[in-house]
């Protein structure tokens, strides 16, 4: 069943580029059809077939010759990639679609982030509530680890944020990560919260030093944190129990 999974996955990998193109510019994500960056033509729906059409195309516009962005297609083959292992980790159901949606989320806040340094409230607001309902039914958590990791999320961040400010005088931390947090932990319950912030930090701080060596006099070494408070989720989503024993045993 993984390469229903794996298909269903290029296809709302494709709907993931437009909600990342146009959701920071709030544009309508349903109107008008996708067009060509660079000569404005709408791509034809034979055009728009997810990862094939990009490698028939050679990376190319049909119009105007202008180059696609291999943006797209990564993004495409990595919601089919997560596709498939959502099915393959958590069986052909409910749990694997709850997981899918989150990590769809969770694509599109690192890719608007990277570009913008925003996390868009359109998607960690409602992420919020729909983590919160759907640990209702059958899945990975009750309502009160859901109702727990939410706050703990979000709390947690704020305190940060508000320590940072009170230290440096100056806001290190956006809100758009607190409530990115609080939308996690809403998924994946407060277990979730500590491991995603665990290696969020870790993999923020390497990332960070690298960004800091590299960089030139006058530019500012700005790394958004979003990305990896994203991919914290993603370990901990499918390699979650492993993440925990370890954790727990370094701290003792
Ligand atoms: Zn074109």
């Amino acid at each position: 069943m993984e390469w229903i999974g794996f298909v269903v996955g290029l296809i709302v990998g494709s709907f993931l580029n437009v909600c990342i193109h146009r959701l920071p510019q709030s544009m309508s994500i349903v109107r008008p059809r996708s067009r060509c960056p660079q000569c404005g033509r709408p791509i034809r729906p034979r055009d728009n077939i997810p990862l094939v059409s990009y490698l028939l195309l050679r990376g190319r516009c049909r119009d105007c010759g202008g180059r696609i962005p291999w943006r797209y297609p990564l993004v495409e083959a990595l919601t089919g990639a997560f596709g498939a292992l959502s099915v393959m980790r958590f069986g052909f159901g409910a749990t694997a679609l709850v997981v899918f949606v989150l990590v769809c989320a969770l694509l599109v806040v690192t890719f608007i982030d990277l570009d913008h340094r925003i996390i868009p409230d359109a998607i960690s607001l409602p992420g919020i509530l729909l983590g919160l309902a759907v640990s209702f039914g059958p899945g990975l958590i009750s309502p009160l680890e859901s109702l727990g990791g939410a706050l703990l999320g979000g709390g947690v961040l704020f305190l940060v944020a508000w320590g940072y400010q009170r230290l440096a005088g100056r806001e290190g931390m956006g809100g758009g990560d607190i409530k990115l947090l609080a939308m996690i932990g809403a998924f994946l319950g407060w277990k979730g919260v500590a491991v995603t912030l665990f290696i969020a930090s870790l993999s923020g701080t390497i990332a960070g030093l690298v960004v800091m060596l590299r960089r030139t006099e006058g530019m500012r070494a700005a790394v958004p944190f979003g990305p990896f408070l994203a991919i914290g989720a993603l370990a901990y989503l499918f390699r979650g129990p492993e993440l925990v024993r370890w954790y727990l045993g370094t701290m003792g």
